[in-house]
């Protein structure tokens, strides 16, 4: 990836992380989770409204440090509007860009701009700051009233 491109990203993730969309409490959420990442001390709790087997609405509230932010940030906007399985598919497709080997020219299928953060599998230490709300997420679609922890 480019310097330019690399800037660029880093930019996305800094107006998330100082803006973050969606963030307020989502009363009309029939499902929510909450998550921790005790390694960083990111919290998160994830509202989603489903409406039949559609992402109505999503927001999130807590945070933590900029990358755990942004990332809850950019989720609820990706969210809206996606079906069960898309939000299901678009969670494996992320997590594996999270996890995965940097790759420089291929492009994980219906991501977006949630590439932004294709540079964190790069630092380990990130990849669960990342990560959280989509761990969040899923449990809140899996309806697991366990909280979320990071830690395994
Ligand atoms: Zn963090």
């Amino acid at each position: 990836m480019s310097d330019e491109l690399m800037d660029l990203y880093q930019e996305l993730i800094l107006d998330h992380s100082k803006r973050p969309r969606n963030k307020r409490k989502l009363n009309e959420a029939n499902r929510e989770a909450d998550g921790h990442n005790p390694l960083c001390g990111d919290h998160v709790t994830i509202y989603l409204k489903l409406d039949g087997d559609t992402v109505a609405d999503a927001s999130f509230e807590g945070g933590g440090c900029a990358i755990s932010t942004a990332s809850a940030s950019l989720m609820t906007e990706v969210l809206r509007g996606k079906s069960l399985e898309e939000a299901k598919e678009i969670f494996k497709n992320f997590h594996d860009l999270i996890t995965g080997e940097p790759r420089e020219s291929q492009e994980s299928p219906g991501l977006g701009k949630l590439e932004v953060f294709s540079g964190v599998c790069r630092y380990p230490a990130r990849v669960k700051c990342a990560t959280l709300a989509w761990h969040t997420m899923n449990a809140a679609l899996e309806r697991s009233d366990a909280p979320v922890k990071t830690e395994e």
